[in-house]
């Protein structure tokens, strides 16, 4: 028989993930902070629940989608927490992107009381929740890791083991460095060339054809040249994974110069009011400062 399987966190990407899973026949029981979101999935099938303690007691494996090393926290050891209902035989998989530190101490309380623990953050944004092409990367015990591999497997295609608890952790973040890096470098080259007279979906055509192509210019570069930052991935979630990769880069001792300019540029698009927009929208940032739009006239 399937396992039961409890998703908490039916936001921009758990709202996909969790419709793949009872689409693959699993009972699903789900909690979000937002109503309407559980609303949408006990439409498709799911069972609404009124906290995490109620998702872990109706549930084989509990899988959570939420925003921060914080949110984890409340969820995993909070009042009405998985920890109220933690048994000997309970799996608990968190796929948000968090502090490998926070997964570590998760992993230990909960384990502690029989829970075994994977950290299992993802890379491929909206479209690859949407198209259950996610790269899916896992911390922790290897035997569990191939216990869930037909979980994982329901909502990505690039499945990793990393290591131990954490591991998981600390590959997203070395993936979001890489993220970060590409948006800028795209940001700065439309926004020369556009200052220099040449229309920016020129500039795209030509980078998209060469050895300067990313997977973010393939999705995101025809959204920037239109001016269209609705999210995606939301700036303010892309800032909290930059402070994450400083404070594991000063705990490791490890100098990261041009992250640290990528953690300033996104320190100034919430401050400047734009932590809702796509991450896409640091261009906004450059474009200010060099006094010129990167839009495109065709
Ligand atoms: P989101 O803000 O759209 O959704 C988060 C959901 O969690 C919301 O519905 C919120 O109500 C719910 N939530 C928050 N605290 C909760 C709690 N204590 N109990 C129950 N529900 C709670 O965020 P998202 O874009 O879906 O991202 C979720 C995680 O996935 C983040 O860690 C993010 O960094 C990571 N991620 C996002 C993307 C992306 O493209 N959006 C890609 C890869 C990884």
């Amino acid at each position: 028989m399937k396992s039961r399987i409890g998703f908490i966190g039916l936001g921009i990407m758990g709202r996909h993930m969790s419709r793949h899973l009872i689409k693959a026949g699993y009972a699903l029981s789900v909690y979000d902070l937002n109503t309407s979101a559980v609303e949408e999935l006990v439409g498709q099938g799911a069972t609404a629940c009124a906290n995490c303690r109620e998702v872990a007691a109706a549930s084989d494996v509990v899988i959570s989608m939420v925003p921060d090393s914080p949110d984890v926290e409340k969820v995993a050891l909070g009042e009405n927490g998985l920890i109220e209902a933690a048994r000997s035989g309970l799996i608990y998989i968190d796929m948000s992107t968090i502090a490998p530190a926070v997964s570590q101490k998760v992993a230990a309380t909960l384990g502690a009381k029989g829970v075994r623990c994977l950290d299992a953050p993802v890379s491929g944004g909206e479209t690859g929740a949407l198209n259950a092409s996610l790269s899916i990367m896992v911390g922790g015990d290897e035997g569990l890791f191939r216990e869930m591999l037909p979980v994982f497997e329901v909502m990505g295609k690039t499945i990793t083991y990393c290591g131990k608890n954490g591991a998981g952790q600390t590959v997203k973040a070395c993936n979001q460095i890489q993220v970060a890096m590409n948006f800028i470098g795209l940001a700065e080259a439309l926004v020369l060339g556009t200052k220099a007279g040449v229309d920016p979906a020129v500039i795209l055509k030509v980078l998209q054809g060469g050895y300067a192509q990313t997977r973010v210019m393939d999705v995101r570069g025809p959204k920037i040249i239109k001016g269209e930052f609705e999210p995606g991935f939301k700036s303010k979630l892309h800032f909290k994974d930059l402070n994450i990769i400083m404070d594991t880069a000063r705990d490791l001792k490890v100098p990261l110069p041009a992250s640290t300019v990528a953690h300033e540029l996104f320190s100034a698009m919430l401050s400047s009011g734009r932590g809702e927009l796509d991450h896409s929208a640091v261009i906004q940032v450059l474009e200010g400062m060099a006094g010129v739009e990167a839009r495109s006239r065709q």
